[in-house]
């Protein structure tokens, strides 16, 4: 059977010696991305981090190729291909807070640490070793497996876009770069920027200026607001009920004709807005509830805050909430603002399902904002939902294999807000490497991996392999 000669294969501690070698060989590269250079389109640090991982997969003993410096190809055989395997070799900055230097792996009981150990270095060895299992132990293989790594997954996957734009997708893909068991619908996008603009006026008291958040894609953490004609007396018993509600916390301070508002909230991934504290939104609380003239900035104050009340994640008020039962509900993160003495723009973030269109969504959103006088100005176009059927042969493959080495039984394929490497390969999913429970830490300090995990996903992605391109 081949799944327990697979087992075998990587229960020896050789694989193990192996995947920890080939781990620590691409961690070892700070692959950050830099300015572009001749001969590395994404700055000296993923150049680097190509070679190196193409030099290990020559010596592995397959044939590889440096397309153009944007990615690298490495090949199970020369038969046509059936299977691409997308993974990368770019990583996010190590940031602060490591307890080691994270561009060398260590390992310590069982777990590996260092930046792009989980996201997405580990990942492509256990793919690459999984290569070699499937030519090492002769399974019989019709069809080519390509790997394809990356060097730019982190900063908007130029690399991809640059090899798909001059090679053909291939009948299947799969990317190790996020969950198991299978993700094979990721949410679209709905990212409007929105905005008015008004005359100065000299009306007090007035919000005079606000801004918040920093990325799109990030709930806010942070907002600020100056107030002309209040004093830090007049706000601050406002505050407390709103940082109940919400868990912010505000600090208001006195300055020359006004007062100044600080809220901090907390950040999370726009995908999963529920997990974060909206700084933008509770500020708009306290805001609205100031005693303010009536001017442009008071109304457009109180039409946010009506359409984006805090704890509103959903899109309610601003009547774009729906869901359906195969990609779940929309989320909305009201991400970014800036406000003058003559104007405002702002844009959130929105991950909308497969029921959502252009009336009920974007023409629904364009309606309420109207109403406040307030127009869209860029980015009103909504993207779409990336689906693979559940019965498709690759996810029915792809789970089958999970749960022949996790035991899982009825593992069911998931849907997501966020987007992954495979967003625009058609029939494209996400097929690990992390398993339900473990924190990989990605993107933050200490980022880990089970070296166990590594080998568990090595076996699958061999029996996958076999499968997929008998
Ligand atoms: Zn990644």
């Amino acid at each position: 059977m081949d799944q327990e000669k697979i087992s075998a294969y990587f229960d020896d501690p050789a694989r193990r010696a192996e995947m920890i070698s080939a781990v620590s060989r691409l961690v070892g590269v700070k692959s950050v991305r830099g300015d572009a250079e001749p001969g590395a389109p994404f700055g000296p640090g993923p150049r680097t981090a190509l070679d190196e991982a193409l030099k290990l997969c020559a010596e592995l003993g397959f044939a590889v190729r440096d397309y153009d410096h944007y990615v690298g190809l490495c090949d199970l055989n020369d038969k046509p291909t059936q299977l691409h395997i997308l993974g990368h070799l770019d990583v996010v900055g190590e940031g602060t807070g490591w307890a080691t230097d994270p561009y060398t792996c260590v390992e310590k009981d069982g777990m590996l640490y260092g930046r792009g150990v989980s996201d997405d270095k580990g990942p492509v060895c256990a793919a690459l070793l999984a290569m070699k299992a499937v030519r090492d132990l002769g399974l019989p293989v019709s069809k080519n497996a390509r790997l394809i790594l990356g060097t730019d997954e982190e900063s908007g996957s130029e690399d991809i876009a640059y090899y798909y734009a001059r090679e053909p997708y291939a009948p299947q893909t799969f990317t190790p770069d996020a969950d198991f068991p299978v993700i094979h619908i990721e949410k679209g996008h709905y990212c409007p920027e929105f905005g008015a603009s008004w005359d100065r006026t000299a009306a007090l008291p007035r919000v005079s200026g606000m801004t918040g958040g920093f990325r799109r894609n990030v709930v806010p953490p942070e907002a600020r607001a100056e107030v002309l004609g209040l004093r830090a007396a007049d706000v601050a018993p406002l505050c407390p009920a709103v940082e109940n509600r919400s868990g912010a916390v505000f600090t208001v301070t006195d300055m020359v004709g006004g007062v100044r508002i600080h809220c901090a909230g907390r950040n999370a991934h726009a995908a999963s807005p529920d997990d974060g504290i909206n700084a933008i939104a509770a500020l708009l609380e306290v805001l609205a509830a100031l005693p303010l003239a009536d001017c442009d900035s008071t109304r457009i104050i109180g039409g946010l805050h009506t359409l984006f009340p805090y704890g509103d994640n959903r899109g309610r008020a601003l009547g774009i909430a729906q869901s359906d039962e195969q990609s779940g509900e929309l989320t909305l993160n009201l991400a970014l603002i800036t406000l003058s003495e003559t104007g405002f723009s702002a844009q959130f973030d929105a991950r909308v399902p497969l029921c959502a269109d252009r009336e009920n969504c974007a023409g629904a959103c364009e309606a309420a904002l109207e109403r406040y006088g307030i127009t869209v100005t860029k980015g009103g176009e909504m993207t779409h939902v990336h689906v693979v059927e559940a019965d498709s042969p690759l996810v029915r493959t792809l789970l089958e294999c999970y749960e022949t080495y996790t035991g899982v039984e009825n593992a069911k394929p998931i849907a997501i807000g966020g987007g992954t490497y495979v967003h625009d390969i058609p029939g494209g999913v996400a097929f690990g490497c992390d398993f339900p429970g473990f924190d990989p830490k990605m993107h933050s300090a200490n980022e880990q991996a089970s070296v166990d995990n590594l080998l568990l996903a090595a076996k699958i992605f061999t029996l996958a392999i076999a499968r997929l391109c008998k």
